[in-house]
């Protein structure tokens, strides 16, 4: 069955088309700049070329008439109508309390994800217009919710409640939740597939290191514990999120920069990690490598203070898992920085874990990066959340 997999954002919108025989792309694509002047399609069909269109996009419906469009064109196309697309697959990115798991999409779970709108007001709305979208387009295609804090709902309570108040949880649900759990969850089982280990009896933390990162505890197959929050502000150093902060600082930047609560928080998600910390040189670690290399001095800084967060978040999570026999690396960075991966393992010689240079600079597929004798398997497992979510979405239809 192919299976049309939709990201979408308020003004953006990713798809892939997946075989789910085969679980290869057949076309992929990114629509941008929906709802502004300027707006663009890319889209590339298996084994052809990348083809970029201006065309206007007032809006998702639009944009996803046009995917459509593209996706069954007599010259580029890869299927001859849309009855050969048989299901859809949606990102969510927040599910609150109410989704531990994927679900078939209906009247009923749309109101529910509208519920939590409040909980990821940037998010959830533009992931609802795309479904509304695709179900005005496709009428009679079933589709499927997946999202992104699904795997992260059997945290237990002391993981996710916030030394707060109790009052806001239950009136407010104010508590942890954790982001990229469709990627926490295929890297961590595809790992114990990889590396031949039982998926329900291991201890496993996994880092997804992209311009959004974030860390997992995995146990038995199940998160116990996770870096983000109630929302993906929380944890690690980001491209261009802080991650952890004394909260008291919010107010006081506030009052010395003359900013609103809003001001400050967009400093917090927009201009801070890496970009913010290397004196706004980047936030992609290609530039920061490259500059750290030539002797800027913030760059090494950004790097060292990022990787240092990391090793503590790893640090705390073996505490949490009691132990750990596997570290895995994906997404951007973690798959693609062997510099990064060797810094913050210089940290984790007390857990006997060792580095094999030699692997640590090979690229593209899963790879052992540990030496044979390292106490902890350390491991780079490429991330694929598009066939993550293709999975779902077939086991659902
Ligand atoms: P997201 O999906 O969160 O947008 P990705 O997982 O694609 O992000 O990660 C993007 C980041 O990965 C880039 O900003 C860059 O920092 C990093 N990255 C990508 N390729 C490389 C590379 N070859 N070397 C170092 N870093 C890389």
């Amino acid at each position: 069955m192919n299976i049309l997999v939709i990201n979408c954002g308020s003004s953006s919108l990713k798809f892939q088309l997946i075989d789910s025989d085969t679980e290869k792309w057949i076309a992929k694509g990114l629509c941008e700049r929906i709802g502004m002047e300027g707006s663009v399609i890319n889209y590339t069909p298996v084994g052809g070329d990348k083809e970029v269109t201006k065309s206007p996009m007032p809006d998702h419906t639009e944009a996803i008439r046009l995917v459509l469009e593209a996706l069954t064109n007599d010259k580029t196309g890869v299927v001859k109508n849309l009855d050969e697309i048989g299901a859809v697959g949606h990102r969510i990115v927040h599910g609150g309390e109410r989704f531990a798991s994927s679900t078939v999409i209906d009247d009923k779970v749309i109101a529910a994800i509208k519920e939590c709108n409040d909980l990821a007001p940037l998010h959830n709305p533009a992931n609802l217009i795309g479904i509304d979208a695709c179900r005005k387009l496709m009428p009679k295609t079933p589709m499927v919710a997946v999202f992104d804090t699904a795997f992260h709902q059997t945290m237990p309570e002391k993981a996710y409640m916030y030394g707060l108040p109790y009052r806001y949880y239950e009136k407010y649900k104010i508590r942890r939740y954790g982001f990229h759990g469709t990627s926490h969850a295929y890297v961590s089982a595809h790992a114990a597939e990889f590396l031949g280990l039982d998926y329900n009896n291991l201890k496993m933390i996994v880092c997804h290191l992209g311009n959004g990162a974030s860390v997992s505890a995995v146990k038995n197959g199940k998160c116990v514990d996770t870096s983000m929050g109630l929302t993906p502000l929380e944890g690690l150093i980001m491209g261009t999120r802080s991650g952890d902060l004394d909260p008291a600082i919010i107010e006081f930047i506030a009052n010395k920069e003359n900013m609103t609560l809003s001001e400050v928080l967009n400093v917090l998600n927009k201009k801070s990690g890496v970009y913010g910390l290397s004196g706004d040189l980047s936030s992609d670690f290609r530039d920061l490598e490259s500059a750290h290399l030539e002797g800027n001095k913030l760059a090494t800084l950004a790097l060292e203070t990022y990787c240092y967060r990391v090793a503590k978040y790893i640090g705390s999570y073996v505490a949490a898992l009691n132990g750990v026999d596997v570290i895995c690396f994906t997404a951007g960075i973690g798959e693609n920085a062997p510099i990064v991966r060797t810094m913050v393992c210089e940290y984790l010689g007390y857990l006997g874990i060792s580095i094999d240079e030699t692997e640590n600079n090979k690229r593209g597929d899963d790879n052992i990066i540990s030496t044979k004798d390292s106490k902890v398997i350390v491991a780079v497992i490429p991330t694929n959340e598009e066939l993550a979510i293709a999975r779902e979405t077939l086991a659902l239809v």
